[in-house]
């Protein structure tokens, strides 16, 4: 016999699917709606607010509130109590608020006195596309039944605040914003070049798109089908590699434990129960454990979230029976527009077709950006309100060289892009020529030009480009763009197609080096409250033994009788570079010890991107064959400046006295131990840049390939010895940055900077 309260529960479910059922206009609907709960709430006012230019709340249906501010924007994100619900995204309740400081009075939207304030956010996309809220005059205490029944209410209004038919009302929101009348919107350059295509709106999961079930049976059967389709299909999957025994196999357990978790299936039958689809009452699920956790700050259950989210969005691909299809418009030129992206979603889409890439919050260091950059894609970032703005299929141009983005461009701007797509392919034909020749300066000096390296279509460069070799292998991109832990004999097939590629030509590969944004979709988020500085890289690799045992087992597998070089990244102290090659070289002895062969030569180095290791370079580089500075990170650590934060993208410049010195130091330390030294992060690919590196004494840099022919243009147009005379007086100035003067220079000098 249910309670009164799940009665009351299912009486309001009725009322819903009522309204919802009625033939009316969409507002009505609302207004209805934000009525019945209020009543049934016993609330004394309620609204409902829908998110419009991205980060602003209208109101647009209210029970006993100030009906003059209906269809206007009355908050912005984090604006009062109602914007703090749509920033936090997720449901807040407020007792006592009268004093409240930030309860929303200047505002005159309330006409009485409130003291209990609940705000619920309308989540799409896990963003706030809007909020309902409910007020009391006196203080009420929600119970954890009342709450549900309350997101299950929002999860209805935040199906209609996103169907078509809201589309008119939210037209009168719209035509105040200032983004949909622009027609050029001015972003931030990560990759150059131009391209025009047909939006796809990048999302990682379904919608719901429908709530209520109208059978429950055939719900509850369709639940039972997908969950045993999707649990079959892990165990096969899994069961198929070859995983050894390992800390990666207790995760991969862990997470096929919790895709099959009882009570998980129980509570989505009971979310059927009580009226919902299946695909709803996934979500339902997901949302309720969302409101618990979101705000702890324990990693584990952090971790738990991240699981569950993606086995919901599994268990949602089941149900809706598109699993492991990729998204495109098929055939056509496709720009693919996304809030922000991990560098293996790329991988969804076919990239031939990518001709353009928007990242609502990019930064120039984010992995996507760098894959998106050796794929020569352009790419903008930093529009704000874009990803909510654009809709699949319509047409767009990404004007990546001077960081702009057209909508809806005219014949004339499209004429313009076509233009500058077919001088763009001019200017690589021209530095294609430059392939059969010497990357030398003008007043001989050899620099050597390698290449970065992380997904298999990089590989087409070694042979484009004519390189002296690989000089970073990013190990992780395969392993990010594997749906589970690449066993041993995956990694060995991994590094022998490279090394086969590579012929005789040097390879260096790094370590994995995952965390901060490289994450790994098998493992979960830990959640870290500042995961640049936080377990990543060298760190997880040193406390997970066994990964990184088993890395060095491939590397040594995949080279055998060939010269093997390998390096760590995030190198803080000389121990922890002991610690890491003393585990290679324990893999070495076991190679060994079963008389397998071994590589004829094994070079060990590390990664220069902490700071602290650069006070140790007399202590590390006698115990180093190579070293590689990885700028990107070092810079983030110098300038104390988060490379993933797009509000920092362009406050700091590497060409300034405080990097180009530590820069000096480093080369300086490395050639007086008479240690190889190469530049690995963006640096190397850009040639304004890299033409300082010249200047330092740098004679090794490793490049994208896109960045590859651009850069050996510059070289072999410039003079070394000029250029660090010219260097070495700069770097005594304190200007905030030495770009403008280094342009002037290289533009005086003839010095080629495409
Ligand atoms: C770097 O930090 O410069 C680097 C090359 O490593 P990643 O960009 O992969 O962190
Ligand atoms: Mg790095």
């Amino acid at each position: 016999m249910p309670s009164p309260a799940v009665n009351k529960a299912m009486d309001i479910l009725q009322k819903l699917r009522k309204i919802r059922e009625e033939d009316e206009a969409i507002d009505v609907k609302l207004s209805k709606i934000v009525q019945m709960t209020a009543e049934e709430m016993s609330a004394d006012s309620a609204g409902c607010y829908i998110t419009v230019e991205g980060n602003s709340l209208a109101l647009c249906a209210q029970y006993h509130l100030n009906p003059e501010l209906i269809n206007k924007v009355v908050f912005r994100f984090g604006e009062g109590l109602t914007g703090e619900v749509a920033q936090n995204n997720r449901t807040q309740c407020f007792l006592n608020v009268d004093n409240n400081p930030k309860l929303e009075k200047k505002s005159s939207i309330y006409l009485s006195e409130v003291k209990t304030f609940i705000g619920i956010p309308l989540i799409r996309w896990r963003r706030s596309i809007g909020v309902l809220t409910l007020q009391h005059k006196e203080n009420h205490e929600y119970t954890p039944l009342e709450i549900e029944i309350l997101e299950t209410v929002a999860m209805l209004l935040s199906e209609i605040v996103s169907s078509e038919e809201m589309a008119e009302i939210r037209d009168k929101f719209e035509k105040t914003s200032h983004l949909s009348d622009r027609e050029k919107l001015k972003g931030v350059s990560l990759s150059k070049g131009y391209g025009l295509g047909l939006a796809v709106v990048h999302r990682r999961r379904q919608v719901v798109t429908k709530i209520f079930a109208e059978d429950k049976d055939k719900e509850l059967n369709r639940l039972a089908i997908a969950f045993s389709q999707m649990n079959a299909d892990l165990e096969e999957k899994l069961n198929a590699t070859k995983l050894g025994i390992g800390e990666h196999v207790d995760i991969l357990d862990a997470y096929k434990m919790f895709a099959s978790d009882k009570g998980w299936y129980k509570k989505l039958e009971n979310n059927i129960q009580s009226g919902l689809t299946a695909e709803a009452a996934v979500e339902r699920a997901y949302e309720d454990m969302w409101n618990r956790l979101s705000g702890t700050t324990d990693a584990y259950l952090k971790e738990r979230l991240h699981d569950l989210r993606d086995v919901s969005d599994r268990l949602s691909s089941y149900l809706s029976g598109d699993f492991g299809t990729t998204k495109s418009i098929k055939d056509q030129d496709i720009v693919v527009v996304a809030q922000t992206m991990g560098p293996a979603d790329l991988m969804d889409y076919d990239y031939t077709h990518i001709k353009g890439l928007i990242i609502e919050d990019g930064t120039p260091t984010m992995h996507v950006a760098i894959v998106a950059k050796a794929l020569s894609i352009p790419v903008v970032a930093k529009i704000k309100g874009i990803f909510a703005e654009v809709k699949t299929g319509e047409l767009i141009g990404v004007d990546g060289t001077d960081g702009y983005v057209y909508m809806h461009p005219s014949a004339m701007v499209q004429q313009k892009f076509k233009s500058k797509i077919a001088e763009k392919e001019q200017l690589q034909a021209k530095l294609a020529e430059l392939k059969p020749l010497a990357a030398e300066t003008k007043d001989g000096e050899h620099i050597n030009l390698y290449l970065n390296i992380g997904l298999s279509f990089d590989l087409d460069y070694i042979e484009s480009t004519n390189c002296d070799g690989i000089g970073l292998y990013r190990t992780e991109i395969p392993f990010m763009a594997s749906d589970i832990m690449p066993n041993v004999d995956r990694q060995i097939a991994y590094y022998q197609e490279l090394m086969d590629k590579a012929g005789d030509k040097k390879v260096i590969f790094r370590s994995l080096d995952v965390g901060s944004d490289k994450l790994l979709p098998y493992w979960g988020n830990v959640g870290e409250e500042n995961p640049a500085i936080g377990w990543r890289s060298i760190r997880i690799t040193l406390d997970r033994r066994a990964i990184l045992r088993k890395q060095m087992r491939a590397f040594l597998r995949a080279a055998v009788g060939k010269e093997l070089n390998i390096m760590f990244p995030m190198i803080t102290n000389v121990s922890e570079f002991k610690e890491a090659k003393e585990t290679l070289l324990m893999e070495v002895e076991k190679e060994k010890k079963r008389s397998a062969q071994v590589p004829k030569k094994i070079n060990v180095g590390l990664m220069i991107e902490v700071p602290s290791i650069v006070f140790q370079l007399d202590e590390i580089l006698p115990l180093a064959d190579f070293i590689s500075i990885g700028t990107n990170d070092l810079a983030q650590f110098i300038f104390a400046c988060d490379r993933g934060n797009p509000r920092l993208t362009e406050r700091y410049d590497v060409l300034s006295a405080p990097f180009l010195s530590v820069m000096k130091l480093i080369i300086d330390k490395a050639n007086q131990y008479g240690v190889y030294c190469s530049v690995c992060g963006e640096m190397a690919s850009n040639p304004i840049e890299a033409m300082a590196l010249i200047g330092l004494g740098f004679r090794n840099l490793s490049m994208s390939g896109s960045s590859f022919g651009r850069v050996k243009s510059m070289v072999r147009s410039m003079n070394a010895q000029a250029m660090s005379d010219y260097i070495n007086t700069l770097i005594k100035s304190s200007a905030k940055t030495f770009r403008p003067q280094l342009i002037s220079y290289a533009n005086d000098h003839g010095i080629e900077i495409y």
